[in-house]
C-alpha cells in the first residue's frame, strides 16, 4: 500500500517552538526531560491506544531494561549491534570499586573499571514477550496477542527532535500461524487511517525497511522491503515531504519463533509479528500538526485523547 498523505495540512507547531515548550534539553543529544503537557498528550495517547485492544489480549508492562542474553539470543548482535545500550556496573571487592572512585576525583577516566551487567537497555518492547511465551510451552491454537510497552533505547544520537535515543514503545503482538499473523498486520493496518483520522493526523502508509548493521546489512534491508515484511504510518512532523515514521507493522516469519523454538501443537514453528506505535513521535507529531497550545487544538482531537 502506498497512499498519497490524506488530511494534507501545513505544521502549525514548529519544531523550535515544541523544543521550547515541551522537550527540555537534557544536555544528551536525542534524551529530554517531557513537559507536564507533553506528558499529558503521551497519557491521552495511551488510553486511545488501549481503547482499541482486540478482545483476550494479555496486558504487560516492562521495564526499561531486559536481560542480555535474551538479547544476544534473539539475533539482535547480528541486525543492530549498532544500536544496542549496555548495563554497565561498578563491581568486585571495595577496594577495586574505591579505586575507580579515586580515579573519577583525580580528574582521570575511571571508566574502564566498569563491567558489563546482566542487563541491557530495551531495544524494542516486544523483545521480552517471546522467551515469556517459550516459557509457558506450547502455543494455542487460537494464537496469543499481546500488548506490551517499555522505554526503549537505541544509539542513535541525533539533533533532530523526532530521533531520540531514549523514547516509549507501545505494540500489540501476535503469536501463531503465519496466517493468524498476516492477518492480524493486515487489520492494524486497516484501523491505522482510522486511527490517525481521529488523532487529525496526516499520513500515509508505506513500505520499510529496518536500519540493519553494515553492508550485510543492505542486502537484509532489499530482502526486507521485496518480501514486504515492514510498514510504517508516516506522518510529517520535520516536514511534508521527509514525514516521520510514527507506527510500524511487523511481520518476523518464525525468526523469533526458531530463536525461542516456540510451536504449535503440531510442533510447526510459531510466526510472530507486531504493531509498533511511537509514542513520543505520536505526542510529537500532535503538537506540530495541531500547535503547542492544547486549548487550540481541534474538540475532536481532544475528545479522542480524553482531553
Ligand atoms: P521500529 O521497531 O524501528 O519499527 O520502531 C517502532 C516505532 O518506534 C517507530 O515506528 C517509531 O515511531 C518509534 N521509534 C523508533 N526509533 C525511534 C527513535 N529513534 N526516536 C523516537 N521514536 C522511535
Ligand atoms: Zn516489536
Amino acid at each position: 500500500m502506498n497512499v498519497a498523505l490524506k488530511n494534507p495540512k501545513s505544521s502549525v507547531g514548529t519544531l523550535d517552538a515544541i523544543a521550547e515548550a515541551l522537550l527540555l534539553p537534557s544536555g544528551i543529544d536525542g534524551v529530554y526531560a517531557r513537559t507536564a503537557a507533553f506528558e499529558d498528550v503521551v497519557a491521552g495517547l495511551t488510553a486511545f491506544i488501549s481503547r482499541h485492544r482486540e478482545p483476550d489480549t494479555e496486558v504487560l508492562r516492562f521495564p526499561p531494561v531486559m536481560s542480555r542474553r535474551q538479547v544476544e539470543k534473539s539475533g539482535y548482535l547480528n541486525s543492530f549491534p549498532h544500536f544496542l545500550g549496555c548495563v554497565c556496573c561498578l563491581s568486585g571487592a571495595e577496594t577495586e570499586i574505591r579505586g575507580a572512585v579515586e580515579r573519577f576525583e583525580a580528574g582521570q577516566d575511571w571508566t574502564p573499571a566498569l563491567s558489563p551487567a546482566d542487563l541491557v537497555l530495551s531495544p524494542a518492547a516486544c523483545y521480552p514477550v517471546y522467551p515469556l511465551v517459550a516459557s509457558r510451552g506450547e502455543v494455542p491454537a487460537q494464537g496469543l496477542l499481546f500488548d506490551v510497552a517499555s522505554d526503549c533505547f537505541r544509539h542513535e544520537p541525533s539533533k533532530e527532535l523526532d530521533r531520540l535515543q531514549s523514547f516509549r514503545m507501545r505494540e500489540y503482538v501476535c503469536v501463531g500461524t503465519a496466517q493468524q499473523v498476516d492477518e492480524f498486520r493486515r487489520r492494524w493496518m486497516a484501523r491505522a487511517p482510522d486511527l490517525a483520522g481521529q488523532l487529525g493526523l496526516s499520513w500515509r502508509i508505506d513500505q520499510a525497511s529496518d536500519p540493519f548493521f553494515g553492508r550485510g546489512g543492505k542486502l537484509m534491508a532489499v530482502n526486507q522491503v521485496e518480501q514486504g515484511l515492514k510498514f510504517e504510518l508516516l506522518v510529517p512532523v520535520r516536514s511534508a515531504q521527509q514525514p516521520t515514521a510514527c507506527m510500524s507493522f511487523n511481520c518476523h516469519r518464525d525468526h523469533f519463533g526458531a530463536a525461542w523454538n516456540l510451536r504449535g501443537a503440531a510442533g510447526e514453528v510459531a510466526h510472530t509479528g507486531c504493531v509498533a506505535f511511537g509514542i513520543d513521535r505520536l505526542a510529537l507529531a500532535l503538537f506540530a500538526t495541531h500547535g503547542i497550545e492544547l486549548a487550540d487544538w481541534p474538540k475532536a482531537v481532544r475528545k479522542a485523547l480524553g482531553m
